[in-house]
């Protein structure tokens, strides 16, 4: 096949799974660096956000892949999920934010080497600023929220993307843009209850967000009120009350059940190597192994 049949491949297996993409050449890897960098330098992020979340990425092709020519960016629709936790002889309902379900990516792998290597092209995978890539593709617009929105979708997409030696031409790359609603709308301003958005600067003050402590290893900061947590990570308020996501606030995916002595366990914070294996399987499916330390703290205030 050649390059552009290639491409519409791609397309219509999004397409057809509901799926969004776009492709760029890697050569923009060093003005997304430069775009961080510049933010930093100005102040905009606070050290421990920028230490924790913002030093990772890796801003080159890989060693091993130097035949790399292409970023596809990859959009993946995904519903809140919900688990079940049985406690004091009731079950609890309790969910988590759509875009945490990184099994979508290893399935994306595989579907696009299943086009690509019959026809003698590869994928690695990257550690760039996705959301930053996928604004600047086109494939995504900013909120006010910092949010990405797919155009007509809503946000709640996982975004992903991959190296490929694919060539691409005609693509779009251009600047940072928020969607044109935010100018008339604050319904995402006024109902986080941490001030994490700000009428007078684009940047989200991350280290207030509530997703940074949730998902972050140290006790919750004073100014954090019980009644704020209401997703086991991450948080959603700013996200169902945009109107954006009328159409998909509401998509639900009833996950795995806990019972009574599982809740206790992870609550109890026993160690991951003496919990039953049926429930580090549960845990498992759910992509929570790596996050297991802070799941006794985290469903500690939504439980008790
Ligand atoms: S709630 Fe309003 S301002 Fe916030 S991201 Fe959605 S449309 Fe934009
Ligand atoms: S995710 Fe929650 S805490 Fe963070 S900005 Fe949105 S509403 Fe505020």
């Amino acid at each position: 096949m050649k390059t552009g049949e290639i491409l519409k491949c791609i397309s219509s297996m999004m397409e057809e799974a509901g799926y969004v993409s776009r492709i760029v050449s890697v050569e923009h890897l060093n003005e997304i660096k430069e775009e961080l960098k510049m933010q930093h330098n100005s102040g905009s992020f606070s050290e421990d956000f920028y230490n924790e979340r913002l030093t990772s990425f890796k801003f080159r092709t890989p060693a091993f892949f130097k035949e790399a020519k292409s970023i596809i960016i990859i959009g993946v629709a995904q519903p809140t999920v919900v688990l079940s936790f049985r406690w004091n002889g009731t079950d609890h309902q309790v969910i988590i934010p759509p875009t945490y379900d990184f099994s979508a990516n290893g399935e994306m792998k595989r579907r696009l080497k299943e086009i690509l290597i019959p026809e003698s092209f590869n994928i690695f995978t990257t550690t760039i600023p996705l959301k930053l890539l996928a604004v600047r593709s086109g494939l995504a617009e900013y909120g006010r929220n910092n949010i990405c929105y797919i155009p007509g979708k809503g946000s709640f997409f996982r975004l992903m993307a991959f190296f490929s030696d694919l060539p691409c031409s005609g693509y779009i790359w251009r600047p940072p843009v928020m969607m044109e609603r935010c100018l008339n709308c604050k319904a995402c301003l006024v109902s986080c209850p941490l001030g994490a958005i700000d009428e007078h600067r684009f940047l989200l003050h991350a280290e207030r967000c509530l997703t940074f402590h949730n998902e972050h290893a140290i006790d919750f900061p004073k100014n954090i009120d019980r009644s704020f947590h209401h997703s086991l990570f991450g948080c959603l308020r700013c996200q169902t009350v945009c109107p954006e996501n009328k159409k998909t606030f509401k998509w639900f995916e009833e996950r795995e059940q806990f019972s009574e002595y599982e809740t206790s366990v992870i609550l109890n914070g026993i160690s991951l190597e003496q919990i039953p294996n049926s429930t580090k399987m549960k845990l498992s499916r759910l992509g929570l192994i790596d996050d297991y330390s802070l799941l006794a703290r985290n469903l500690s205030v939504l439980l008790t």
